[in-house]
């Protein structure tokens, strides 16, 4: 009996019994089944070589989709392992991981670590496997007669013995093969490994099997695959790019903040332990030698101290080359700290290798603090105080009312509010207080609920927006915890507004309006919205759903944003909209949110008396603008690669002179431009005038004021950029003045 399948613009189509995905695209054209590579059938992303069922929904998608490129990576990865047993014969193929949607890796057991030669080598062989369309073939089988084909393709191992101890007897287990090599896999992938057009093998690491360091220590090699060649040259430039910068590491430099990672899952280290981290990216046999160095100078430095050692190795950044990232932890002596930190780790002559050492000694410090709770230094204070403050000011304008709330409260608010029940696992444990128990809020949007419920509110008394920079605390797993980014700690630029049915078209209007403008003072200019609609589990009524659901969509349309519709995709007690900002490097990042709440009111039996007198419910909506302030100071940092706009800039001038003779009239022009409220410096320094304003330009100071005699003689200051130390030549000091305010000013966003 035929079939018949929908296609997405609604239209059926009928096929013979058993037939495929691929046999759909070739129905329909030779063209498109040329260029299609996976089908998305039901929502499931599904291989072409699967039949299809009557009735089912089914999109062919090409190589460069979203579901195409997870698939081509997966067929990358299998070609990379088919590389590998051809030219290394006898290496054990273990797995891989379970999502491709980034990069792809496959681990291997195999004597020693592949070298960046290797990688060269197994990238070729990956270029002819290509080149030569190679098929991959699809077969269901059961465990003995998996096996036998392992057997018979020489990759019968323990490691493919214990894979198949995993899958429950009876179990039909699927196979995929290519040119020799084959794997247990869900699928799906390509029909032919020619669709992917650029490929690089990015780097080789040691990982214990399944994770855990007391298993055998395998060779990692990751990739990245693209439909496209530009594509893979464009994405590399990123790669490196975010590197350079990478917020934790210009937060270090620039000296905003301190956070805990926690490198390793050591716990706090006793006067008699020490932590060694040790990141090796040398070939062998340097990378021993830096091992059994690093250990042995420890050991002297540290007698009679039980050593802790976490090591990661990796290949050499390039031949010849070698680069050791050590971190040292535990408490130390003054003299100790200063010998660790002036050893010269390994000798050029004894390895022939040129060796960079980066040391990290941290004596006790963030890591008491514990791990994803942030220290503000005086830089980043500023700096975090500089956009408080903005915030504050822009509420103040936009009608909200600022308040605060503790960072403790009683469990009881957090059962009526659901989240004991439900968002346990992310809550910090719960600490007792004269019987009772307390902890740390994980949100703020009980509290403003009681601010609400703590007298009878009139209709007249509608909108309320109540809006707090508030501290909340979530427990994330230590494995995920990233700088800024994923914290255990952070402060949300939270409101909440209460208003009556007829003002929630206005309030959604006016939060949309007022998170461009706040997102768009920050300097970023391109966004993406997203709108999440009634899941299948949800409270409150279904019209109250799809009246609100309409708004938040003419909102989005009226700010003529790019959108898209998570249909299904809302939190059981609302609708929402999140907005993602695209950064200098095009990544998306989601700050903004604004999400109806029937289910609040209800558990916290708000009312308000309504202009007829009667008792109505009030309609509640969550916002956050910025979402976690540290989050986006993340984001700023790496979207600007450091150098904050000058508004933003805790220092925004260095007054530098030529000489020491200039030194006095440096001071005044200094404090001229103090007076007229910019963030100037003047230190005295016997640096060179190049060394000074190389020192400014690294710490990404915005403007530098040169002061030479003639200066001095004409009444003024020589302007300097800091992008490309730009020089905008001699100017006066009441010009000076002007310039640097209007240089320095909040930009004004309509
Ligand atoms: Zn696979
Ligand atoms: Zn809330």
């Amino acid at each position: 009996m035929p079939i018949d399948v929908i296609l997405p613009d609604g239209k059926t189509r009928s096929l013979p019994d058993g037939a495929t995905a691929m046999d759909l695209a070739k129905a329909i054209s030779e063209g498109l089944a040329r260029q299609v590579v996976v089908a998305r059938v039901d929502g499931v992303v599904q291989d072409l070589r699967l039949p299809l069922k009557q009735g089912q929904q089914v999109e062919l998608c090409k190589a460069d989709s979203p579901e195409g490129l997870d698939t081509l990576r997966h067929t990358a990865e299998h070609i990379m392992a088919t590389a590998v047993c051809r030219l290394f014969p006898g290496a054990k193929v273990t797995m891989g991981p379970k999502s491709h949607v980034d990069e792809f890796y496959y681990d291997f057991d195999v004597p020693r670590p592949f070298t960046p030669d290797d990688l060269a080598t197994i990238e070729a062989e990956m270029g002819k496997l290509i080149a030569d369309n190679t098929e991959l073939t699809m077969q269901v089988v059961s465990k003995d007669e998996a096996l036998a084909i392992f057997d018979k393709a020489g990759q019968n191992n323990e490691y493919k013995r214990e894979i198949l101890g995993w899958i429950p007897e009876g179990d039909r287990l699927t196979l995929y093969s290519d040119a020799g090599f084959v794997d247990l896999c869900r699928g799906p992938h390509l029909p032919h490994a020619g669709f992917i057009k650029g490929v690089k093998l990015l780097s080789n690491a040691g990982a214990y099997w399944r994770a855990d360091s007391k298993n055998k220590m395998l060779q990692r090699i990751t990739g990245i695959a693209f439909a496209k060649k530009d594509d893979l040259e464009k994405h590399l430039f990123r790669v490196e790019e975010a590197k350079k910068r990478d917020h934790r590491k210009l937060g270090r430099e620039l000296e905003l903040f301190i956070v805990s990672e926690r490198y390793d899952d050591h716990s706090y280290t006793t006067d008699q332990e020490l932590d060694i981290y040790l990141g090796v990216e040398a070939d062998p046999p340097v990378d021993h030698m830096a091992v059994d160095r690093v250990l042995a100078v420890a050991s002297t430095t540290f007698p009679g101290r039980t050593i802790r050692k976490t090591v990661k190795l990796a290949p050499a950044p390039e031949p010849g080359r070698a680069h050791l990232d050590i971190r040292v932890r535990g408490a130390m002596s003054h003299d100790q700290r200063k010998m660790v930190e002036g050893t010269k780790w390994l000798d050029g002559a004894e390895t022939g290798t040129v060796v960079r050492a980066d040391v990290t000694v941290e004596p006790h410090y963030a890591e008491e603090v514990g791990p994803g709770l942030v220290l503000w230094l005086p830089k980043g204070g500023r700096l975090r105080a500089l956009i408080e403050d903005q915030w504050r000011k822009m509420h103040f304008e936009g009608g909200y009312d600022i308040v605060f709330s503790p960072h403790i409260a009683k469990a009881d608010l957090w059962k009526v509010s659901g989240h004991w029940h439900f968002y346990k696992e992310s809550m910090f444990s719960p600490m007792s207080v004269d019987g009772h128990d307390y902890v740390c809020k994980p949100m703020n949007c009980p509290f403003h609920i009681m601010m609400v419920k703590s007298k009878t509110r009139s209709y007249r008394e509608f909108p309320m927006r109540l809006a707090e920079l508030g501290t909340v605390y979530r427990y994330e797993m230590a494995g995920v915890l990233h700088g800024l980014m994923r914290v255990r700690g952070f402060t949300q630029d939270d409101a909440h507004l209460f208003c009556r049915w007829d003002q929630v078209e206005s309030e959604i209007d006016r939060v949309m309006h007022f998170i461009l403008r706040m997102l768009r003072t920050f300097g970023f200019k391109d966004f993406e919205v997203n709108l999440s609609t009634r899941p299948e589990k949800f409270v409150g009524k279904p019209e109250d759903w799809d009246r609100t659901e309409k708004l938040l969509e003419a909102a989005i349309v009226r700010q003529g944003l790019p959108y898209q519709v998570d249909k299904g995709g809302g939190a059981f007690y609302g609708p929402k909209i999140d907005i993602k900002l695209v950064d200098a490097l095009e990544r998306k990042w989601q700050c903004s949110t604004l999400q109806l709440d029937f289910n609040n009111p209800e558990r916290f039996t708000m009312e308000f008396v309504n202009s007829k007198g009667e008792k109505e419910q009030p309609v509640m909506l969550h916002r956050a603008l910025l979402g976690s302030i540290e989050r986006f100071i993340g984001v700023l940092i790496e979207h600007y690669a450091g150098a904050l706009p000058a508004w933003l800039s805790p220092e925004q001038i260095r007054v530098i002179t030529v000489s020491d003779k200039q030194n006095a009239y440096a001071q005044q022009v200094c404090d001229a431009l103090v007076a007229a409220g910019l963030r100037a410096t003047f230190g005295e320094s016997h640096e060179k005038l190049g060394a000074k304003i190389r020192a400014a330009q690294i710490e990404k100071i915005p403007l530098m004021l040169v002061v030479g005699d003639k200066e001095v003689e004409q009444g003024g200051a020589t302007v300097r950029l800091r992008d490309g130390g730009k020089d905008l030549g001699f100017m006066d000091t009441p010009k000076l003045i002007e310039f640097c305010q209007s240089a320095c000013a909040v930009p004004q966003v309509g």
